[in-house]
């Protein structure tokens, strides 16, 4: 759970996000749906402690995060270029997480199996990055953001450098995957029928502000205004 309060971001005299207010729920998978330059990259580098606030405030957990750098937010990101480290194995790129918070070697091994079995990339942990597809190298970038049991799990495109079909694959494993960890989801997308079939909601976001959050039907059905029908495509 987190929420957003009156937060504006400026990047000298542009204004990337314009007194956005916003509640996260404990679970769901909530889509930042919107253009280009729209703000919603700006929206998650702040809730991921990755860029300082103008104004406004941020709670994760009930707790002011203002200040806390993101090491300390319980959070855990995603964002396009999903980089593993090439010249480790896929074991160590899940396992590093827990490697740099110096957990002992029993806890890596058993929670890499873990998140292994729920990804099925249990056959490649002896594998190099570059050994690996590009469907296989996403899910190992996912595997090592949820290997800590993260709060909150922040995505930015991640899906953007795979195939079309891939693509939609992915998407349902994705949110097959979210229902069954629970995990509280922010996801940022510019690709309408991604943001449709994986929201529980979707933020509509333009010029800095959210436009409309409502279910992905209510959103297609009865969107408020022009521009949120001409984004998602709802019938006149
Ligand atoms: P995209 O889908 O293209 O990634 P976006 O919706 O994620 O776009 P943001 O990246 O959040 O949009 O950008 C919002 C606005 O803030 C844009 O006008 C952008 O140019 C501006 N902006 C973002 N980051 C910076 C920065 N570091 N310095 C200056 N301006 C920035």
């Amino acid at each position: 759970k987190a929420s957003l309060k009156n937060v504006t971001k400026k990047f000298d005299e542009v204004v990337a996000v314009n007194n956005v207010s916003l509640d996260i729920y404990e679970g769901e998978f909530l889509v930042l749906l919107g253009p280009s330059g729209s703000g919603k990259t700006t929206l998650l580098r702040l809730l991921a402690g990755l860029e300082q606030l103008t104004a406004g405030d941020i709670y994760i957990e009930e707790t002011l995060v203002n200040d806390l750098p993101p090491r300390h937010r319980n959070i855990a990101m995603v964002f396009q270029s999903y980089a593993l480290y090439p010249h480790m194995t896929v074991y160590e790129n899940l396992a590093y997480p827990l490697k740099i918070r110096k957990r002992p070697e029993a806890e890596k091994r058993q929670r890499v199996a873990e998140v292994a079995e729920r990804l099925e990339i249990s056959e490649l942990l002896k594998r190099k990055p570059k050994q690996l597809s590009g469907g296989q190298r996403q899910r190992v970038a996912l595997g090592r953001a949820m290997i800590r049991q993260a709060n909150l799990f922040l995505m930015d495109e991640p899906l953007s450098n795979l195939d079309a079909k891939l693509r939609v694959q992915m998407r349902a494993e994705l949110r097959r995957l979210q229902k069954s960890l629970g995990t509280t989801t922010v996801y940022v997308t510019h690709d309408q029928a991604e943001a449709m079939t994986l929201a529980d909601r979707v933020a509509i976001v333009n010029n800095g502000v959210i436009q409309q959050l409502a279910s992905p039907a209510d959103i297609y059905f009865h969107p408020i205004n022009r521009f949120v029908a001409g984004f998602v495509g709802s019938p006149q």
